[in-house]
């Protein structure tokens, strides 16, 4: 404007000049606001005029904040940065953008915070591209059926809850029963299938998330795998959009072919940091004093998780998110929730851990509603049979332990159901592949290990393992092809291993409970 008046020389008091000179001063003071107050998170601010919803602001001490109520006279901001960043009184801009986070393949191997800032050490990152944490679940049209296993190399989810590339299975239980341990062990058996992974830490103890990501590297996982971290200090703002930004890290995986696995550990924390956020922000309080659209933030996150139809490159998102229950109350309302959101649950049981039947999962008690379709067809020829026998047992078990009478027919069961349940048990960080797991389950199931101590199992399953590795090379390759194990097959894989377990079998043949 002064260059203007220079060089036309019609002076200061030119109306339109005048005009002019006031247009972006006042457009400045439209994208400035001040703070009114600001507590736990959550900030108030005055002065913004248009402000989109979720629009990223800025305070001025650097730190960002998300615009979340919207009225005429104050604004709430959720704050993403230490409380201490923001005092009354100080300057907030807006952005005219929302938050993102950055994408691409420069992000495995490395661990950030929820607005993608390494937290490693490791330097900057070299991601050319960000893109908004929230964006539209891929629309039905451009979604295809679960049809590719996701092997988590656990026997007892790949054999009775079998979980499909794309699919939303829950993993829910007390605290420390195991919930982590089968997450973990399920991107650890990632390492020949091609599948990214991306484990999201929500609200955990620093030390918990330390032990992830140490078990991660130790296990070779650590350069096919993002973590992002929001732990239990970090301010609940910033908790409650560590899984938005995560699942757009991986959503920019799917849209380019690639299927990836995501892990929320745990939503419950999520549920926490977001009903803080809300009361802090005055929005009413329903039941359990969560607000009224918890149902809404967790069906809009899990709704991104998919397989996509080929023409829209064919890859998939699988979601592991992780519900901690209260005594074992898995009807309380954020349990709930998740359970008719997901296509199913993996539920550890306190109980079998402390009897030290680890993993602890509840078979009776965990489904997967869509895994059963995309299951390899070597399982379906020993799942059935785990199942049963499995139930039989336990419902046999109750009464043979109250000293009951139980017939030949039912010792014979108690005997099998046991050597079942001695199989269904693996060490964490020891996952197996598909031709392993299939060799176990099948001498369990016909009986193979019915003469074997129930002590000595493990040490059978090794051995049986061996056997076919030598014996039936050919067979173990076509079955991890996902070629159905034909009576031959069968035949062959139980002559195998009838004969490397002779020498473990006891000498009346008749192990009992
Ligand atoms: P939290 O509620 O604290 O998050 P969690 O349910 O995630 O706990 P984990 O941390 O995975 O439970 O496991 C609890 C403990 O049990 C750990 O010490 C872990 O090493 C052990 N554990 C879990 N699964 C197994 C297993 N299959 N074999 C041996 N130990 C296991
Ligand atoms: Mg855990």
């Amino acid at each position: 404007m002064k260059t203007l008046d220079d060089t036309t020389g019609a002076g200061a008091f030119d109306p339109l000049d005048r005009a002019l000179e006031r247009t972006p001063a006042e457009l400045e003071i439209e994208d400035l606001a001040r703070v009114v107050s600001v507590g736990n998170g959550v900030a108030h601010t005055a002065g913004f005029r248009d402000l989109q919803a979720d629009e990223l602001v800025l305070f001025a001490g650097g730190v960002a904040g998300i615009a979340a109520n919207l009225r005429e006279t104050r604004t709430g901001v959720i704050v993403l940065g230490p409380a201490e960043g923001v005092r009354p009184g100080d300057r907030v801009r807006r952005t005219r953008r929302v938050a993102d986070f950055p994408v691409g393949p420069e992000l495995l191997g490395r661990v950030t915070d929820p607005l993608g800032q390494p937290l490693d050490g490791a330097g900057p990152l070299r991601t050319a591209e960000r893109q908004p944490i929230e964006r539209p679940a891929p629309p039905i049209m451009q979604r295809a059926p679960v049809d590719t296993p996701l092997q988590t190399g656990i026997k007892a989810i790949d054999a009775a809850v079998p979980v499909g590339r794309g699919q939303r299975e829950l993993i829910l239980g007390d605290r420390q029963t195991g919930k982590t341990a089968v997450a973990v062990d399920t991107i650890l058996n990632q390492r020949d299938s091609g599948v990214v992974s991306i484990y999201c830490a929500v609200g955990q103890r620093a030390a918990a998330v330390a032990r992830v990501i140490k078990a991660l590297r130790e296990g070779g996982a650590l350069d096919r795998t993002l973590v992002v971290v929001a732990g239990g200090e970090a301010p609940p703002g910033l908790q409650f959009i560590a899984p938005y930004a995560a699942t757009t890290a991986a959503e920019a995986f799917m849209e380019q072919g690639r299927d990836v696995l995501i892990v929320y550990d745990d939503l419950t924390r999520h549920a926490r940091a977001y009903r803080e956020l809300s009361l802090l922000l005055r929005r009413p309080p329903g039941r359990e004093a969560y607000p009224g659209d918890i149902f809404y933030i967790h069906s809009r996150l899990l709704e991104r998780a998919t397989h996509l139809r080929a023409e829209h490159g064919g890859g998939s998102l699988t979601a592991l998110p992780v519900i901690e229950t209260q005594a074992q109350d898995i009807s309380a309302y954020v349990p709930t929730n998740l359970i008719s959101i997901t296509d199913g649950q993996v539920y550890l049981s306190p109980g079998l851990f402390e009897k030290g039947q680890l993993p602890a999962i509840d078979i009776g008690a965990s489904v997967s509603r869509v895994g059963g379709k995309a299951q390899l067809p070597a399982y379906r020829a020993v799942a059935g049979d785990l199942r049963l026998l499995y139930a039989q047992y336990q419902e046999l078990e109750t009464f043979a332990r109250f000293g009951t009478q139980v017939d030949a027919e039912a010792r014979r069961r108690l005997t099998r159901g046991r050597r079942v349940q001695e199989v269904l048990r693996q060490d964490q960080g020891r996952h197996l592949d598909v031709p392993d797991q299939i060799a176990s389950l099948l001498a369990a199931t016909e009986g193979l290990l019915d003469a074997i101590a129930p002590d000595r199992v493990a040490e059978a399953e090794t051995a049986c393992h061996r056997a076919v590795r030598r014996d039936c090379a050919a067979l173990r390759d076509r079955i991890a092809r996902g070629e159905p194990l034909e009576d031959d097959d069968r035949a062959a894989l139980l002559d195998a291993m009838r004969a490397a377990l002779a020498p473990l079998r006891e000498e009346d043949g008749d192990g009992d409970a």
